[in-house]
């Protein structure tokens, strides 16, 4: 799916990290959760501590993984990258914390998918540096603590209700990364597309970013593929017509909603009459899990008012009927 938030494969995520900025200069955009932790790098640095743990939330490819390595990189020491699932047993992770450097960024992606007995070798890390190893079974067993560098750790998620009090209470720096403003994304297009030597005007730029769904990873994947079509076509440069044409060729519309978002609104204005329907309703009415509505397909379109969350379950706004052309019901 081409407006999908999620990177595609590894061809991709190797496409991305070439693109990615290193530091909170020219990391666009963003500007709260950026003055804020220029504040806090600054100060650590300044009395030569280890920042506080930062845990980075929100939808997928709004630059989580990025902003960890500008902190990373900011701070002048190496970034260790792993994932929630990618830890199965305690021992993975002591073994991680203890191959630390002082100083180091611990990233960890996903943190909520980390399992419980996981979660709670963390805690005595996040808080006192240190792990509790039990040693030996049964009776002889005993408990022996390690001490580790001070790190810190930077956990990502996309679902900060899916994290644990206990775990989120560790952190002392919580940023909330927003869906991107339009001139953002428009500064977005035009840096890739300056790495990658293509020629762009204003127009082509707006008419990318407007349709990428406030996702940094959504203007540079469609970007990308106008680039394409513009090779083939236009010599090369994007323009106006250009992004426009292919953008339609790709069945993203004007507002960067593709076939899913599509049937999912199109059902509930025509099965259910706008609703209010709960989501395994529509779900199973859709053929899509319920969590992936929820997750993927349905925080931008509650962001752009198309889709409202009620106690008695979702509805659709007069927007999408506007934006069907449809009647708006009275
Ligand atoms: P997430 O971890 O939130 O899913 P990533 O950090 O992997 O997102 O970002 C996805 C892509 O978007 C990367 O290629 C990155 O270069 C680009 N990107 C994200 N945020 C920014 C930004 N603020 N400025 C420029 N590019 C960005």
């Amino acid at each position: 799916r081409i407006v999908s938030g999620e990177a595609e494969n590894t061809e991709e995520q190797s496409f991305e990290q070439s693109l990615r900025p290193r530091l909170l200069k020219t990391y666009i955009g963003q500007n709260q959760v950026k003055n804020n932790l220029e504040i806090f790098i600054e100060a650590a640095r300044n009395r030569q501590e280890t920042l506080d743990h930062v845990l980075l939330y929100g939808p997928p490819g709004l630059g989580k993984t990025t902003l960890a390595a500008v902190i990373a990189n900011e701070m002048g020491v190496n970034l260790r990258t792993t994932a929630g699932p990618a830890i199965e047993r305690p021992g993975d992770l002591a073994a991680i914390l203890s191959a630390l450097e002082p100083g180091d960024v611990l990233f960890i992606d996903e943190i909520h998918r980390l399992p419980r007995a996981i979660e709670e070798v963390l805690y005595p890390a996040m808080e006192d540096f240190c792990l509790d190893i039990v040693i030996g079974t049964g009776p002889s067993a005993r408990s022996v603590r390690l001490d580790l560098p001070p790190f810190t750790l930077v956990g990502a998620t996309t679902r900060a209700g899916a994290i644990s009090a206990p775990l989120r209470d560790r952190f002392g720096v919580l940023c909330r990364l927003e869906y991107y403003e339009e001139r953002d994304l428009v500064t977005i297009v035009r840096r890739t597309a300056d790495i990658f030597d293509t020629a762009i005007d204003d127009q082509g730029a707006l008419e990318i970013a407007r349709r990428s769904r406030g996702t940094p990873r959504i203007a540079n994947r469609l970007l990308k593929r106008v680039r394409d079509y513009a090779q083939v076509r236009a010599q090369g440069a994007i323009t106006y017509p250009i992004a426009q044409q292919s953008l339609e060729l790709l069945q993203v519309d004007r507002l960067g909603l593709d076939h899913i978002d599509h049937k999912l609104l199109m059902a509930i204005i025509e099965r259910f009459k706008g609703g209010p329907v709960g989501l395994d309703t529509i779900a199973a009415s859709i053929g899509e899990e319920s969590t992936s509505i929820e997750d993927v397909y349905e925080p931008y379109l509650l962001q752009i008012g198309f889709l409202q969350r009620t106690p008695r379950g979702r509805i659709v706004t007069e927007n999408v009927y506007r934006h069907f052309k449809l009647e708006v019901p009275k």
